[in-house]
């Protein structure tokens, strides 16, 4: 019988634990940290041994595979012992992809994939398709494939999850951009991110589709440099493609298999030049789906933004406040200013990953009138920012911050939350801040 260990009591460690207890495996879950009851709950449903609170390194290091957690590092002590070990070591995805028959629309990026992903699993629900949404959203891959029989998936996958990933095939596969993010688990080395992301692409044949932003000079860059089988599919804001998709002032065009759909950018729900790009990939998934252009231009007209990503709150006073708490990197805060078109009051900082700030200097200077800095050390921001605004003022709670912006604000101005960083310092995670957030903007 196989002997598997899975790394990682989390949502896709349960999963791929499920799977290999229902499809007859020897499985054992390791947690150095706690369980949550849920989780116990689940493994004890299905009869799975589990430990929390440390590792017993005999029964990991006897085991033919390990599926790891996305969220532990490949320096984690317990990995290094068993990479040393010469124990492979996979991902949740590429276990539960080996399980799985069906269609697969993977979707990954340093920005977009939860919205983009959401948004393609909206428009094949529309045209009636037995589909699933997974990966590194909602229930995990592992465990739907363990319990439900989909026709499609759409996955959402972060870099982290492609790290352990080496046999599976994506039917579509989506980069949506590549700015620097998560640098700290990549040795600091962009092209180490880069070649994660680009794991998507592995496997692909002929009949297999790559969608990818062609502005995306980091993308562009890459491909340069690899042999890709699949059908190149490019979505451009700059210039017309022959296949694949482009925005002009009015419209998305996207051309495919000797056809053309239109969607006039006023109907998508989506506000924001980075929506345009996201709205874009997921029509060229659409047509390659064949999925009629009534529904596509339907879907993309009727998609409700997801919670934390710029995130409509309410006015008060005429102050709209908005909630942008999953930008939690320099270039996601970049689109946020980017389609702002009144003064904004800006709350941004937490937990720094590096950040690079003269990306978003100009923008800044343009539209930001008081700067709220959120976080435990904001000398950063501080620093940066003194030499371009006059009003840069700490808060360290959410409802202080909401507070400040009340009373820096005019009547037709803006206040964003939209941190570039993230969350741990002060919150527990985004959705808490961006909870925290709404709360105390409700309060006022
Ligand atoms: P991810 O799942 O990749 O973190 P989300 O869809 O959750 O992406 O969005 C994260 C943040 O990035 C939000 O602030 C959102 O407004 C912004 N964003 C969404 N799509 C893009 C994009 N294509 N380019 C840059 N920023 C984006």
């Amino acid at each position: 019988m196989k002997r598997i260990v899975a790394l990682g009591g989390g949502e896709s460690g349960v999963g791929a634990a499920v799977l290999a207890k229902v499809k007859g495996m020897d499985i054992f879950l390791s947690d150095n940290g706690s369980i949550s009851p849920e989780a116990k709950a689940t493994l004890e449903q299905y009869g799975i041994g589990y430990e929390e609170g440390g590792h017993s390194m005999d029964r990991i290091l006897n085991a033919d595979e390990i599926i790891k957690s996305p969220g532990i590092p490949d320096t984690a002590p317990v990995v290094s012992e068993v990479l040393r070990a010469g124990i492979p070591v996979i991902s949740e995805i590429e276990f539960a992809g080996r399980y799985d028959r069906a269609k697969k629309i993977c979707v990954t990026g340093s920005n977009g994939k939860t919205t983009t992903t959401s948004l393609i699993y909206h428009m094949l629900l529309n045209a009636g398709l037995n589909v699933g949404l997974a990966g590194n959203i909602g229930k995990s891959y592992a465990y739907q494939v363990a319990t439900e029989d989909f026709d499609i998936y759409v996955l959402e996958l972060s870099s982290f999850q492609l790290d352990g990933m080496y046999d599976f095939k994506a039917d579509i596969a989506i980069i949506l951009n590549i700015t620097p993010d998560h640098l700290d688990r990549y040795g600091h080395n962009m092209q180490n991110y880069v070649k994660a992301k680009f794991r998507i692409t592995r496997n692909m044949s002929e009949q297999d589709c790559f969608i990818f932003c062609d502005d995306d000079m980091v993308t562009v860059g890459h491909i340069k440099e690899i042999v890709l089988r699949a059908k190149m599919l490019p979505f451009s804001e700059k210039h017309p493609v022959k296949e694949g998709a482009y925005a002009d002032e009015e419209k998305i065009t996207v051309r495919y298999g000797g056809k053309e759909c239109i969607v006039p950018t006023q109907e998508l729900s989506l506000k924001g030049k980075h929506n345009i790009y996201n709205s874009m990939a997921a029509a060229i998934t659409g047509k390659i789906m064949n999925i009629t252009d009534d529904v596509i231009r339907r879907s993309l007209a009727t998609f409700k933004n997801i919670e934390h990503r710029l995130e409509n709150v309410m006015s008060v006073g005429g102050v709209l406040y908005i909630n942008d708490s999953k930008a939690t990197n320099v270039n996601s805060t970049w689109y946020a200013l980017e389609c702002m078109d009144r003064p904004v009051v800006w709350i941004a900082g937490g937990t720094d990953k590096g950040n690079d700030y003269s990306e978003i200097a100009g923008l800044v200077k343009e539209k930001v009138k008081a700067l709220i800095c959120l976080g435990k050390d904001n000398r950063k921001l501080h620093e940066f920012f003194r030499p371009i605004l006059d009003t840069i003022v700490d808060a360290s709670s959410a409802k202080e911050a909401v507070e400040k912006a009340y009373r820096l604000a005019d009547d037709g101005d803006t206040v964003l939350l939209s941190p570039c960083c993230a969350s741990f310092d002060l919150f527990k995670n985004y959705e808490d801040r961006g909870r925290q957030f709404k709360d105390a903007v409700r309060q006022l």
